[in-house]
């Protein structure tokens, strides 16, 4: 049987847990961390995401009552993640305002690997850190080479394609793709029961 938005959104949260418990694996080995009160990497304009990394921010609308008029707010164009919330003037302060339900890209940035020329992995991270944290970064490198405890970005990718190939193929700008996947939930329950928990709007 076909899995409801419901149950691929539970799918992709546990693929969360899953890689939220690899990312304390690697900050127990390596010193590397963000810099306090930093989200510089959020205010990149138009971050690429899937759709399925989004619908569990998606169904935590829909389930709260609040999917029609945060789609109604998404069909404004900004570049800027509408998760983001700037705590100063100065660029890049600020914090996520949905942190439990980021995406795939979010989790990973900053704390993870991709595969690079040779066989071998590189850190994904900002040059934010590799500039203040030159040592922590160098050496960080060479352990995920010889122990191989970061996660990998294309594995986690590829997971997250299991649970829905068409729902993880294309990638668009954050915000595009929080209203795919909230058009696609809407669009399934129009005439279905919507699962257990959900609350109307008001
Ligand atoms: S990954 Fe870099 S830019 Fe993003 S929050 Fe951490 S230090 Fe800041
Ligand atoms: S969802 Fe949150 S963590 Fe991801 S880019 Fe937007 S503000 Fe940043």
């Amino acid at each position: 049987m076909r899995k409801s938005p419901y149950q691929k959104a539970k799918a992709v949260e546990k693929l969360f847990s899953h890689l939220d418990a690899d990312i304390q694996k690697f900050y127990s080995k390596s010193s590397m961390r963000c810099l306090a009160g930093c989200g510089k990497c959020c205010t990149k304009p138009n971050i690429d995401a899937t759709v399925l990394e989004f619908l569990p921010l998606a169904m935590h609308y829909y389930m709260t009552g609040q999917a029609e008029q945060k789609l109604e707010d998404l069909q404004v164009k900004n570049s800027l993640c509408h998760n983001f919330s700037l705590t100063s003037e100065e660029v890049g302060s600020g914090f996520c305002q949905n942190y439990n339900y980021r995406g795939l890209i979010c989790r990973l940035f900053g704390a993870s690997a991709a595969e690079a020329k040779g066989n071998k992995l590189k850190i994904y991270t900002c040059n934010i850190i590799k500039e203040s944290q030159p040592e922590a970064f160098q050496k960080t490198t060479a352990e995920i080479n010889e122990e191989n405890f970061a996660p990998v970005v294309s594995h986690y990718y590829r997971q997250l394609a299991n649970i829905d190939p068409d729902l993880a193929r294309n990638y668009y700008p954050i915000n595009e793709a929080t209203k795919k996947a909230l058009e696609f939930i809407l669009h399934y329950y129009a005439y279905r029961k919507p699962p257990k928990g959900f609350k109307k709007a008001a």
